[in-house]
């Protein structure tokens, strides 16, 4: 398998891609990259200096200033904000909020965008979002856009949250849901769409092996 290749796996949340693309890299051997962590990780960085969103001169400075590193690990990547280990953090519902709100903000994603590209330039990647075949990467070697219903999709969430003892109700993760879902679509930047030349994949009746043996084959 040529080990150059970038991959990009673009849907709503939780529609399967962070597994799926997290499987297929161990078995590619290529380096897995959750854009959304990085999103995720400036949204608690704004939390953490008290700055608001409105605020562009000091979202500036801090843009100017984030240090966002990943380490990669089969059993998961690791995150870090400014050095501080902040992988659990970054999962919890305030940040899941702050992230799509912060995910709308031109210099945000500008900043993301620069860190995602030099990450990815050397290829043998498999990045996964909401942009990445659109703006990333417009040229990776393979795109697919997951999609599942959204019943689906919070059912799988809740069995997430259930697993860490997580306390939320099923129709409160669908509304979450359903309000990202808006909000990631309708943005002025890089809403969330299927790029043109991206595969589709309905993993709604789909178990993970088929998800990832799928998107394996079309590599293939
Ligand atoms: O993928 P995840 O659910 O962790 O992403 C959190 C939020 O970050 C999304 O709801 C979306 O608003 C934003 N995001 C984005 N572009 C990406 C990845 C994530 O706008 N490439």
């Amino acid at each position: 398998m040529n080990n150059k290749f970038v991959i990009a796996i673009d849907g709503p949340a939780a529609s399967g891609k962070s597994t799926t693309a997290k499987q297929l890299a161990i078995k590619l051997k290529y380096i897995y990259i959750d854009t959304g962590a990085m999103y995720r990780a400036s949204g608690l960085c704004t939390l953490l200096q008290n700055i608001s969103l409105d605020d562009e001169a000091a979202l500036k400075e801090m843009l100017d200033k984030i240090s966002i590193r990943i380490e990669y690990e089969e059993d998961g990547n690791k995150i870090f904000l400014n050095e501080e280990d902040v992988t659990e953090r970054i999962r919890e519902a305030d940040i899941t909020k702050l992230s799509s709100q912060i995910a709308v903000i031109g210099m945000v994603r500008k900043k993301m965008v620069e860190l995602q590209r030099k990450i990815g330039e050397n290829g043998g990647v498999i990045m996964d979002g909401r942009d990445i075949g659109t703006v990333v990467f417009p040229n990776a070697d393979f795109k697919f856009f997951m999609i599942a219903d959204v019943k689906t999709r919070a059912l799988r969430r809740w069995e997430e949250t259930k697993e860490k003892g997580e306390s939320i109700t099923l129709e409160e993760i669908e509304e979450e849901l359903i309000w990202r879902d808006k909000n990631d679509t309708t943005r002025e930047i890089s809403p969330l769409r299927q790029a043109d030349d991206a595969i589709p994949v309905d993993t709604s009746k789909m178990s993970i092996n088929e998800q990832v043996q799928f998107i394996y084959n079309k590599i293939k």
